[in-house]
């Protein structure tokens, strides 16, 4: 048996008082893609962004790849990791926001090309190849020189993953990234998404409010609530038949 890509065991944040992750396992196998579904404030984003290391944890062991990414001192204190190591471990992992957040100041290849220039140190060539069969990729071959604010919002979006998916991060997250745009500019997101996840050799952890898409893109889906995983089964489960009361009452008011 081959040991998961992704350990979270007994992961705890808190924001003063407030619990946001409590006690949180999850594993998630290389190649996995999981659906995490559930209702605002449950702590979904702060999964996501804990695991990109854009907060850190109070308790609690975070793997990934069998690297931790948070030590303990002597006395069993969490240490923070450094800065260098967090931007060195985010390399493996691409992360697409619900606002899009590209640089407005850069064109769309410029956007794709940055992280790779300035992290990977490829030469300009190198990386311009790359950006330009990205965007290719999500089908804005035509919009290279395009800045953001001449770009729709599904476009922009595009970008985003393009951007993120020129690392060539292992795993990719994506926080409601079509939560800000219009159904018809959703489902070109969607399409981009779907066709990625037909490569096998991405891990890929999606926090989504499109159930239809959930059910068809997730081997397996992760119901949250309060800060831990409810409940979680493959989307036969979550969807066709779920156990839990207040999986049931969510499905039912979002469905
Ligand atoms: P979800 O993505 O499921 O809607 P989040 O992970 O964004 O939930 O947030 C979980 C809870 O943590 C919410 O109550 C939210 O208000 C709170 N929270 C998130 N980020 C912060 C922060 N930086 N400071 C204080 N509270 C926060
Ligand atoms: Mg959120």
């Amino acid at each position: 048996m081959t040991s998961p890509l992704i350990r979270f065991r007994g992961v705890t944040k808190r924001y003063g008082p407030l619990t946001v992750l409590d006690n949180l396992d999850l594993d998630v196998e290389r190649n996995e893609k999981v659906a995490i579904i559930g209702p605002s404030g449950s702590g979904k984003s702060t999964l996501l962004r804990v695991l990109m290391m854009l907060e850190n944890i109070d308790d609690g062991v975070i793997e990934v790849g069998g690297e931790p990414l948070t030590h303990m001192d002597r006395n069993g204190t969490l240490v923070p990791a450094s800065e260098s190591y967090k931007r060195n471990g985010r390399r493996n992992i691409g992360m697409v926001f619900q606002n899009f957040n590209l640089f407005p100041h850069m064109t769309a290849l410029e956007n794709a090309i940055e992280a790779p220039r300035k992290t990977l140190g490829l030469t300009k060539q190198a990386a311009t190849e790359r950006g330009v069969e990205l965007l290719d990729m999500v089908g804005l071959s035509d919009k290279l020189d395009h800045y953001p604010s001449q770009l729709s919002g599904g476009q922009q979006q595009r970008v985003a993953i393009a951007r993120a998916l020129a690392m060539r991060p292992q795993v990719m997250l994506f926080d409601e990234v079509t939560s800000a745009l219009d159904p018809e500019l959703c489902s070109e997101v969607l399409n981009v998404i779907r066709r990625l996840s037909d490569k096998h050799d991405l891990t890929m952890l999606m926090v989504t409010h499109q159930m239809g898409f959930a059910r068809e893109f997730a081997d397996r889906v992760c119901f949250f609530s309060e800060g831990k995983i409810a409940e979680q089964g493959t989307s036969e489960e979550i969807f066709g038949s779920p156990k839990h009361e207040r999986t049931q009452a969510f499905l039912s008011a979002v469905m």
